[in-house]
């Protein structure tokens, strides 16, 4: 008896040790499919608007003659606009760079007028909707909703900014029809809730949590550029100030993100001389 259990105990081991390797060897597959993945879609997203600055900057220099003041504005603005896509890319990463090290995403709540800095927010988000060179962004409106005028709180500003731009800017990407986009906040003494609105292209039912993972992105959005990192800086965020998100969408119908993030000091509480403006 003893030779076969023997017996049966060195082949369980060699079973062990194959299934180990194997699994090594498509974790490793894995990751550099991961990373082949990472660097064209990087390389693609960084050349587009690369491209765009160098002809305008190009025919800008060749034609400056020819050109109407007009034409100069337009190109002017177009390599603002691509410069400011790289720049964003850029930052996310670098945001996600922390995102990934061991220590987690400190946080720095300050006091600050909470209503006033969204709207200041979805003022900016205009002017550049409005400013911009493709058609259809003239068509987005934003609507902005608040149940109070004035509300100090005690959060970070930069993690808000964060999670609010990268939620106002999908809505606007995903929205490549135009359409309303709303952003509502909604407040009370121990929580503050956003919830941006929009009726673009809405997510695929099963894509689910991976949505929050890196460069992850749904299958419907060929044809609009994007790196799949908003989301996940978005997620890390609130995480970090003990928040949730949630996602409610329906494909070409439209999403709703909303943000719940907790207070940790009641505003009542405050002194309202502590409150610095955005
Ligand atoms: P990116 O927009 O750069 O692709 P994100 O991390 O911000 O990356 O979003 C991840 C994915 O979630 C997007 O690729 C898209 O598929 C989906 N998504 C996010 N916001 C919206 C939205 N408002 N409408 C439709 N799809 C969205």
């Amino acid at each position: 008896g003893g030779t076969i259990t023997r017996s049966m105990f060195y082949a369980i081991e060699r079973k062990k040790n194959e299934m180990a390797m194997e699994s090594c060897l498509k974790q490793e597959r894995e990751l550099r499919e991961i990373k082949s993945r990472f660097i064209s879609m990087l390389s693609h997203e960084l050349r587009n608007p690369l491209t765009t600055i160098l002809a305008s900057a190009d025919l800008l220099e060749k034609l400056t003659e020819e050109f109407s003041e007009a034409k100069k504005r337009d190109m002017n603005r177009k390599i603002k606009e691509s410069a400011g896509r790289m720049n964003k890319i850029l930052n996310d990463l670098l945001i996600l760079w922390h995102q990934e090290s061991p220590e987690p995403t400190p946080v720095n709540p300050s006091w600050f007028d909470l209503p006033q800095f969204c709207q200041n927010l979805v003022a900016e988000f205009q002017i550049q909707l409005d400013n911009q060179c493709s058609p259809k962004a003239n068509s987005i409106e934003l609507i902005w909703v608040s149940q109070v005028k004035s509300y100090p709180v005690y959060l970070d500003l930069n993690l808000l900014e964060q999670i609010l731009t990268n939620l106002l800017s999908n809505a606007i990407k995903y929205s490549p029809n135009g359409g309303p986009v709303q952003f509502d906040l909604m407040v009370d003494s121990n929580q503050v809730i956003f919830r941006i609105q929009d009726s673009g292209i809405g997510i695929p039912p099963c894509e689910g949590d991976r949505l929050f993972t890196s460069f992850y992105r749904a299958t419907n959005t060929q044809g609009i550029s994007g790196t799949g990192l908003g989301l996940s800086i978005v997620k890390n965020a609130v995480d970090v100030q003990g928040g949730k998100i949630q996602v409610n969408s329906e494909v070409a119908k439209g999403s709703t993100f909303t943000v719940t993030l907790p207070l940790m000091v009641n505003p009542l509480l405050m002194d309202p001389s502590d409150c610095s403006s955005p």
